[in-house]
């Protein structure tokens, strides 16, 4: 028995689509595979990019590390701003606010977490607030910042989508990618098994390839319209449906953090770069119309409007398969979570990697492309279920929008990690697992759980070694933290304006 797909050798890649996903795979391909194939990206100016998605997470680090970028152009060619993580407002009741940071909160015992000490401390009146024991959320709402050598700070980005797409296609250029501008009108199909063989554009230049990768944003022009793969919709775990986006001047010194606001039917970000700010509104079509949103978010900017907010649809959800025939999904095109935890750039440098690490050798294999589509999917489900947490575990009831949240049947996945935490404040990673147990930690407790137990280690402790303890993190972490210069300061020195 034969397990090939398709028995032809790969020399052609064509990338179909040039946003940010587009772009980021044609600088990783190039880099990693450049030499050996051909490697040609279609993108239509006259249908633009998505345009939006700024904030990221610290995993990009591994991203520039692979095209080996330096930092200093990086942040200059992008307005780039320093990112410690969100401050969610609104989010487990009106007027009450937590912190979900990039740090590492103490150190915990192997038996137990940091947090069970700080529980029993809490417990004991030892404890001061959660948040005193990790360095990058005290820094991130002190605004200060500063690369720090390695084991310092745990950061991410804030960035022009727009810019780094430039920026990409240059180093992409550089290395031999070539790109062709035009609408794509036609996909070319073989008539036995729908494998994709070219594309044609408006001009009627054609386009063949071995492989494609779809980058066609929602889309989704090759993997939906031409093979025709469903689409996952989880829309009942996550109600919000449209977004609006707009960008205004900056008023303020940037934060190095993302805000999240929640309102009565979605949530809006604010995000800022050095130039300007990213603002957007995430929410539910079927609680507050259009213009109501619109308004609400023009109503919470601050700056001028520099370009009026556009409304994007989308469904939340996941393409049943990323990779069929001799297509593979990246991108918006495989699927959708909505900008919570800045998790979909994540999500297409995982596509790009995993497709690196199970690159087609000789032909085309079921087993690669079922390995493939097995780790997006856990990838993504992970990532499912901590957005819903953040929408689930609330003491909100002020509106339709909250109540249903609160009360909806959650995946079971979450439902027990939610039923542990809450009986003994236990976190158990999985296989798959992008965010690990102090960011859920922070989430749970900062939604409102307040565990029932926590681990009885801690009570081998008497209260002089637990305050000794907890006081040693606390005073080390104040101690580092006066030492960092102000966020601002910090991008101005470290690569001022050309
Ligand atoms: P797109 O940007 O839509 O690009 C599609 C490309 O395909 C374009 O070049 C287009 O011209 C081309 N194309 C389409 N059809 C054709 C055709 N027929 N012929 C030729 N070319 C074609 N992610 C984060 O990580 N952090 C965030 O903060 C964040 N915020 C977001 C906020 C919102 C409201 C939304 C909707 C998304 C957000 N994202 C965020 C996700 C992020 O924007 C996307 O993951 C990212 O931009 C990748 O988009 P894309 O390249 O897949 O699609």
């Amino acid at each position: 028995m034969t397990s090939a797909a398709s028995p032809q050798p790969i020399r052609r890649i064509v990338i179909a689509g040039g946003g940010t996903a587009g772009w980021m795979v044609a600088a990783g391909l190039a880099k990693c595979l450049g030499q050996q194939y051909d490697i040609c990206l279609v993108e239509s100016e006259e249908i633009g990019t998505v345009g939006v998605g700024e904030a990221t997470i610290p995993t990009l680090h591994f991203m520039h590390e692979i095209l080996d970028l330096e930092e200093k152009e990086f942040i200059q060619a992008t307005q780039a701003t320093f990112k410690l993580g969100i401050s969610f407002e609104n989010w487990r009741n009106v007027g009450e606010h937590y912190f979900h940071s990039f740090g590492k909160t103490g150190q915990g015992h192997w038996t137990a977490g940091f947090h069970h000490f700080w529980l029993e401390g809490r417990k004991r009146g030892l404890a001061s607030d959660y948040g005193d024991y990790c360095l990058e959320l005290r820094a991130a709402l002190d605004k200060r910042f500063a690369l720090l050598p390695e084991g310092g700070l745990n950061y991410a980005y804030h960035f022009d989508a727009t810019l780094y797409g430039q920026y990409l296609r240059r180093f992409s250029e550089d290395l031999g990618v070539r790109r062709l501008e035009g609408k794509i009108v036609q996909v070319h199909q073989t008539p036995e098994q729908g494998d994709i063989t070219g594309l044609t554009l408006d001009s009627g230049v054609r386009v063949d390839g071995d492989f494609f990768i779809d980058c066609t944003g929602m889309r989704a022009l090759l993997i939906g319209q031409a093979l025709g793969v469903g689409y996952e919709s989880w829309q009942q775990w996550l109600p919000c449906d449209r977004a609006l986006a707009v960008q205004t001047t900056s008023v303020e010194e940037p934060v190095p953090y993302t805000r999240s606001i929640a309102h009565p039917w979605g949530w809006q970000w604010r995000i800022p770069l050095q130039h300007r700010v990213g603002n957007g509104l995430v929410f539910s079509s079927r609680h507050v119309s259009d213009d109501d949103a619109r308004r609400a978010l023009l109503d919470n900017v601050q700056g001028e409007v520099l370009r009026e907010p556009r409304v994007i649809h989308f469904t939340p959800g996941q393409r049943e398969a990323v990779w069929k025939r001799n297509v593979v999904a990246i991108g918006l095109s495989s699927g959708f979570l909505e900008p919570l935890e800045s998790t979909s750039i994540h999500l297409i440098q995982k596509g790009l990697t995993r497709l690196v690490e199970l690159f087609p050798t000789d032909g085309i294999f079921q087993s690669d492309i079922d390995e493939y589509n097995r780790q997006a999917r856990e990838s993504i489900e992970h990532i499912r279920d901590f957005i819903i947490l953040h929408y689930h575990v609330t003491h909100r009831a002020d509106s339709d929008f909250w109540r249903r949240c609160r009360d909806m049947d959650v995946p079971a996945s979450l439902q027990h990690r939610i039923q542990l935490f809450r009986d003994s404040a236990r976190f158990v990673p999985a296989a798959g697992d992008l965010f690990a147990e102090n960011s859920w930690v922070q989430v749970m407790m900062g939604q409102g759980i307040v565990p029932r137990a926590h681990h009885p280690i801690t009570r081998q402790m008497d209260n002089a070694s637990l305050s000794d303890f907890l006081g040693t993190v606390r005073k080390d972490v104040a101690r580092q933290l006066m030492k960092l210069p102000r966020h601002q300061q910090f991008i101005q020195q470290f690569c001022p304006a050309p």
